[in-house]
């Protein structure tokens, strides 16, 4: 399918997904925010069916683990074919595999991804895929955090989510992401909207000032604190990158 040049010319940002569960997609990347943006053509979604490239008459796509084991493994010769065949289709995409095993996602890795023409994906299932397929068509391992899911489909949905809220015409105000948790190294301050005072509590009267500057200095200190409090780590990571 050709790529369709957004209004400004640029061409859409892709995503494909291999998977066994096509009928999963588009899900909850059709509303809202990531819907309109498909529908403006600013992203695209394809979905590749992993049985298409299956074996036999029964279209056969897994096996036993080698060596013994419970459940069943996706194999190699079925996936070879099922990702050469995507990568036809953008041949420029990084080959990113779904895995508990994989490189944490994080805010920077899906900002990096969506500065790209797109991804295409490998959702697992089972207990996972044959190893070697890994080494033979370079994918890059990511986790969308330290659980084990059924499927590697609600991980992709994540991954495309997160890339494509920060593609450029997806959200209105770009300020509106820049001061968003970890965009700044920090978790985002807290946020309050009218009425000023509901069930006896009010909104932090420094923003209700119309004092910007103080208001600034407000929201800078609220969120060191909160992240202080939640999550150092975040801290102590923002110091290794500083030095
Ligand atoms: N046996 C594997 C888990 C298989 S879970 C192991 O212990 O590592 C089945 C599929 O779900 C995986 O192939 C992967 O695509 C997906 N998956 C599970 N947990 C995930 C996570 N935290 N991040 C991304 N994908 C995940």
């Amino acid at each position: 399918m050709p790529h369709i040049p957004t209004s400004d010319g640029r061409p859409a940002w892709r995503a494909q997904v291999l998977t066994l569960f096509p009928e999963m997609f588009p899900g909850p990347l059709g509303i809202s925010l990531a819907g309109q943006a498909q529908a403006a053509g600013i992203w695209s979604l394809d979905t590749i069916q992993i049985r298409d490239f299956g074996l036999g008459k029964h279209r056969q796509v897994d096996d036993t683990p080698a060596g013994g084991g419970a459940g069943m493994v996706l194999r190699a010769d079925v996936l070879g074919p099922a990702l050469d065949h995507a990568q036809t289709h953008s041949p420029d995409a990084p080959l990113i595999y779904l895995s508990p095993r994989g490189t944490p996602l994080t805010q920077s890795l899906a900002r990096d991804l969506s500065a790209g023409p797109g991804v295409t994906l490998l959702a697992g299932r089972f207990e996972g895929i044959d190893d070697r397929v890994i080494g033979a068509r370079g994918l890059k391992e990511i986790s969308i955090g330290d659980y084990v899911l059924a499927g590697g489909e609600v991980a992709a949905m994540v991954l495309i989510e997160a890339c494509v809220r920060l593609l450029p015409g997806v959200i209105g105000a770009a300020e509106s992401l820049t001061s968003e948790s970890f965009e700044t190294g920090l978790l985002e301050y807290p946020q309050y909207t009218k009425p000023r005072i509901w069930e006896g509590r009010s909104i932090p009267d420094v923003l209700l000032s119309g004092d910007h500057k103080k208001i600034a200095e407000w929201r800078d200190r609220e969120a060191e604190r909160l992240t202080r409090d939640r999550r150092p780590d975040l801290l102590h990571r923002n110091d290794q990158k500083g030095s």
